[in-house]
């Protein structure tokens, strides 16, 4: 069953440049996606089309068989609470707590006045430090964003995600500003989610070594258009 589909999607900036041609893609749910791809080659461009940070210029795209090229207001909202969003600069508040950032990521979803004062309900607290625990960060909940190293910073930034309960998680080059072990823990933490919760995971990478280890799906992109669709094996370079 398709989570996420898209059915013959092109971009084109408003300066003329093609960040999507004509992408046909279907993502069961529960896969682990790899897109891989040259700096420019559409990635990021396909990855925010999915949740609509971008809008597309023509075709659709489908979540979990609802439209949401086409959704608006409360429709929309419904649809961006099941996607979670991961980022190159991890965009945590760095002066607030770990788990105060953790927390704000469903202030998003469901802000109520007593959460926009720093208020927030027990089940909540008791969410995000279940979420702290899967990427083994739960003795630094009280620990300010800014004193964590990269990689801790962008677990906070999973736990985030994942505490919104999202049926898809999608992870902007994640790893491109950490060093290689740190790269291999962050990793870990999405696959591990992948497996444990039957989340669907879409990974921009510009390694695709990096894309070959981790992947079981890797999707090529080339001046925004697909090159590679396949299983990690038939994967090459020039992918
Ligand atoms: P990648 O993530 O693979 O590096 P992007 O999706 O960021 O690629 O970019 C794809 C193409 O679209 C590039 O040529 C890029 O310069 C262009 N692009 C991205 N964002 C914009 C924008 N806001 N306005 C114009 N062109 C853009
Ligand atoms: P973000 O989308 O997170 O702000 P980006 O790295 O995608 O960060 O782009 C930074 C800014 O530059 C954005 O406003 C984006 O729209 C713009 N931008 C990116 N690539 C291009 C491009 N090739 N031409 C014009 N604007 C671009």
């Amino acid at each position: 069953q398709s989570i996420i589909s898209f059915k013959k999607v092109d971009k084109v900036y408003p300066n003329g440049v093609h960040g999507l041609r004509d992408l046909n893609i279907d993502i069961k749910k529960g896969e682990f996606v790899i897109v891989v791809g040259l700096s420019g080659a559409g990635k990021s461009t396909m990855l925010r089309a999915i949740n609509r940070l971008h809008e597309i210029s023509s075709g659709e795209i489908l979540i979990d068989n609802q439209s949401i090229t086409k959704a608006k207001g409360k429709e929309l909202r419904l649809i961006r609470r099941d996607i979670g969003m991961i980022f190159q600069s991890f965009n945590l508040v760095k002066r607030s707590s770990v788990l105060r950032n953790v927390l704000t990521g469903r202030v998003a979803y469901h802000p109520t006045w007593k959460m926009l004062l720093g208020l927030f309900p027990k089940e909540d607290k008791e969410r995000a430090y279940q979420s702290l625990q899967r990427v083994n960060l739960a003795e630094k909940v009280y620990t300010r964003a800014d004193e964590l190293s990269g990689g801790q910073q962008q677990r906070v930034s999973i736990a985030r995600a994942l505490t919104q309960k999202p049926k898809i998680i999608l992870a902007d080059e994640p790893v491109a500003s950490l060093d290689p072990v740190t790269t291999e823990k962050v990793m870990d933490d999405l696959k591990r989610i992948n497996q444990d919760f039957g989340i669907t995971i879409v990974v921009n990478l510009h390694s695709v070594e990096l894309a070959r280890q981790y992947g079981t799906r890797i999707i090529g992109l080339r001046d925004g258009s697909l090159v590679f669709d396949g299983p990690v094996a038939e994967a090459t370079d020039e992918t």
